[in-house]
């Protein structure tokens, strides 16, 4: 029996000037580290069938299944405000599409998988570390309910790559509703090909938003609905205290979905500003900054848009703009509303805003853990004895007996019970994230010893986010002083 890839693919059928076609680069030796079973289910591939040396061949590159059209896909971006007029897959090469369970139009993308005509002086390769981080964090952002890219497998090449050591070498397999990212409409904007601009916009359209076949407006409409799902998102991001790292044009999916996962992490101390990316020195993608910076994304995608508006350049500019003027609002409902939440409030008052900022002031000011803080603010609403866990997040745990107290007064005002309360809350907030001090334990045991076993634990407990698990208890515990994790670099 051979795997066989239901493929069927379209984004390989647009205009040769969207893609390269290339093959993977063969590779020694490989060796799967990680087959995501559930997901190659869904995804209609047989997970048995991908577990032999065939389908490791195939997950690493070395052999091409059969249906498999294999492209790089060419795109441009602004990196850290900087534009490129090119960069496309310069390590990753799409394999083709497959119509999932759900009827959803997925990618199957191999990262690491060898140079393509988009390399510039990169090896296309990657190495096991970031390998790794992408399919435990991408896996963990899908568990905790956030649109995301996914990890299908993690396979070793048997190679080395080059960086400022020799490490062993890896590819990962994602998954995307598609791959396609504002970085996509500025290759062709910039080589001013307005075809090109409509023919990738009808495709996004009947792609990822088919209730705008047929609108009056469609590009317009286009626009208003990636608006909207970036605002979503990024909402979704700061509730759960994910700082993406590297918020490039060519980093930000057309889709809505978390794509990229570079120098990512999620806070353990509340602190707005934030960075994680060791080559972010100006702050650009800092927590709190990542609405302002997905709205600059944005305006660069209407930019792109404009040819398609209309003839009038003014009026085609005033109509971008009001478009965009959404924003901030969609994104701050979206992100009160997951605040109020989060502190286990059914309804909506005045004041409710203020009460909540006061929390996350006294978090920041006080290196409150973001994520046990509220975690542990169920218990508290559950049994009013567990403050005392809340408590022990604050430097100064005066600060939250004040808050609490408001607090207290708050939920009275609401007739739900205290378990249900408690309940509410622990659905949003999770027990366990993707700490990073555990990421890089994961990866050093891995590259260092040839350990997955680490990995392996940390993805089982990752994919429960939201349950207690008392067996795996640790894995709350924010790092210990000399475990904290201040920069990632930007894993390539
Ligand atoms: P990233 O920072 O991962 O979003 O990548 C930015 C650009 O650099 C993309 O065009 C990548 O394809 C390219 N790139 C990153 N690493 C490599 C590599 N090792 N070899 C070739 N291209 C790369
Ligand atoms: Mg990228």
């Amino acid at each position: 029996m051979t795997v066989h890839f239901p493929f069927q693919n379209s984004y390989s059928a647009l205009p040769d000037t969207f893609f390269a076609r290339v093959a993977p680069t063969p590779v020694a030796a490989p060796r799967l580290i990680k087959l995501n079973r559930p997901l190659a289910v869904q995804l209609g591939l047989d997970p048995d069938l991908l577990e032999t040396p065939e389908g490791a061949e195939i997950l690493a590159g070395k052999t091409v299944p059969a249906g498999a059209d294999p492209i790089a896909m060419a795109y441009a971006g602004h990196q850290f405000g900087q534009f490129v007029p090119q960069l496309g897959d310069g390590r990753a090469i799409l394999l083709g599409e497959v119509i999932d369970k759900d009827g959803v139009r997925r990618d199957i993308q191999l990262k690491g998988s060898g140079p393509t005509p988009f390399s510039r002086r990169g090896d296309g390769r990657a190495a096991l570390g970031p390998v790794l981080r992408e399919y435990v964090v991408s896996e963990a952002m899908h568990a905790l309910g956030i649109p995301t890219t996914r990890s299908l497998a993690a396979v070793v090449t048997g190679e080395h790559v080059i960086r400022e050591t020799a490490l062993p070498g890896a590819v990962l397999t994602r998954v995307a509703s598609s791959h396609i990212r504002v970085g996509t409409f500025q290759y062709f904007a910039v080589r001013r090909d307005t075809d090109a601009i409509r023919r990738l916009a009808d495709h996004v359209i009947a792609r990822h938003y088919p209730e705008l076949v047929g609108a009056e407006r469609p590009y317009h409409a286009l626009l208003g609905s990636v608006v909207a799902r970036q605002a979503d998102l990024v909402a979704r991001w700061l509730l759960i205290g994910f700082i993406h790292g590297v918020m490039n044009t060519d980093n930000t999916s057309i889709s809505g979905e978390t794509i990229d996962y570079g120098p990512c992490a999620f806070m353990d101390s509340y602190d707005p500003a934030q960075v994680f990316s060791s080559i972010d020195e100006m702050g650009r993608y800092a927590y709190a900054n990542q609405p302002r910076i997905a709205l600059w994304n944005l305006t660069r995608l209407a930019e792109c848009l404009l040819p398609l508006f209309g003839e009038e350049q003014e009026k085609a500019i005033e109509q971008a703009q009001e478009i965009l003027g959404a924003f901030p609002d969609i994104f701050s409902k979206a992100y009160q509303a997951g605040l109020r939440q989060k502190v286990g409030l059914f309804t909506e008052r005045d004041g409710d805003e203020a009460l909540i900022q006061d929390l996350l002031d006294a978090m920041a000011k006080n290196a409150a853990d973001f994520t046990l803080t509220f975690r542990k603010l169920g218990d508290a609403a559950g049994d009013e004895a567990a403050g005392e866990h809340v408590r022990a997040q604050f430097m100064d745990p005066t600060a939250f007996d004040e808050w609490a107290k408001r607090w207290r007064e708050r939920i009275a005002a609401e007739p739900q019970s205290a378990a249900e309360r408690q309940a509410a809350i622990h659905a949003v907030n999770p027990a366990f994230i993707p700490r990073n001090h555990r990421v890089e334990a994961v990866i050093r045991a891995a590259v260092d010893n040839d350990d997955y076993a680490p990995f392996e634990e940390l993805v089982k407990v990752l994919a429960k986010p939201y349950e207690e698990q008392p067996a795996y208890a640790a894995y709350q515990d924010p790092p210990l002083p000399d475990q904290r994790v201040l920069r990632t670099f930007c894993g390539t």
